[in-house]
């Protein structure tokens, strides 16, 4: 938690492409621009916060179109999960005036960052939610996995998710992975359907690997090819994958806190 002064006035609106998020987010300029809030045309580097109207899905994916900015990011949900989301659109008049008192405090997220290497560069990866390393096409793949250059198991399956905290209630829950609280800083290394039998042995549950310890994926080679990277739900394709090092990344991703989400309420509300 840190305090937060405003640099300027503006505010970038990035909403979803459905009515809903549309008429929420016009509602939403009217009200800010009443107060004296800017609200650029275009998506403005420069401004003081990320408004995001939709649900997890556009957060995922406005923070990847602007490049993981610094400016911090607040949620208005639409009829989505939303579980990265505080404010829900019949409420916009409370969180303007929050906005106005400066009354929310700012929370960094943890990020997992992958570092590709195939035979001939190395390509950086980051994700908010998880990073998953899986076969092409649902084919099996075989992983040498190590951590920190101790060498763990050879993974035979469909592959790994490699999650952060804020992304165990996502993939990795799905896959039987633990709700992690999202100031911890720890990844989460679970399998997808590992095989175990008289040829292939693998961990069959989720391993929490602490912050700065390395995450390294070697496929076998027949599997250099066979390999996809998915990113926040966004696929990712090379050619002769050689390793691929995990860890958290030194960059954060800011959002607002109003005061609003309680997390442990919010996995109840959520998925109970
Ligand atoms: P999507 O298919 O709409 O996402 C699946 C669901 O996951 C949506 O309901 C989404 O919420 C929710 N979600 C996203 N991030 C979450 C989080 N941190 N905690 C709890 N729920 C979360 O695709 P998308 O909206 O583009 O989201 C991409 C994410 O989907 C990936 O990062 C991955 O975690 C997840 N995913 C899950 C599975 C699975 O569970 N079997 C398979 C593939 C991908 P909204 O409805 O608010 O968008
Ligand atoms: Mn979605």
């Amino acid at each position: 938690m840190e305090i937060f002064t405003y640099k300027n006035k503006k505010i970038n609106i990035i909403y979803n492409n459905d009515n809903e998020s549309f008429n929420t987010a016009s509602l939403l300029k009217e009200k800010l621009t009443e107060k004296g809030y800017i609200i650029p045309k275009k998506y403005d580097y420069d401004a003081m916060i990320n408004i995001c109207v939709g649900g997890d899905g556009a957060f995922l994916r406005a923070v990847h179109d602007y490049g993981f900015p610094e400016i911090p990011f607040v949620g208005v949900n639409t009829g989505h999960l939303g579980f990265f989301q505080e404010i829900s659109p019949n409420n916009l008049e409370e969180f303007i005036n929050a906005l106005d008192k400066q009354d929310f405090t700012i929370d960094s997220l943890y990020l997992v960052e992958a570092l590709v290497c195939t035979r001939t560069s190395c390509i950086e990866l980051i994700g908010v939610n998880e990073i998953v390393v899986k076969g092409i096409q649902s084919k099996t793949i075989h992983l040498n996995i190590s951590i920190n250059d101790t060498y763990l198991e050879r993974f035979s399956g469909d592959g790994v998710i490699i999650s952060t905290p804020m992304g165990s209630s996502a993939y990795n829950f799905s896959a039987g992975g633990s709700i992690v609280y999202p100031t911890l800083g720890v990844l989460q290394l679970t399998p997808l359907a590992p095989i175990n039998s008289k040829v292939y042995r693998s961990l069959t549950t989720s391993a929490i690997i602490p912050i700065n310890m390395i995450v390294n994926l070697s496929p076998e080679y027949r599997d250099e090819n066979s390999i996809l990277i998915v990113v926040d739900g966004k696929q990712h394709k090379y050619e002769n994958i050689v390793e691929i090092n995990l860890k958290i990344s030194d960059m954060k991703l800011q959002l607002l806190n109003l005061g609003k989400h309680n997390f442990w309420s919010n996995v109840r509300n959520k998925f109970l």
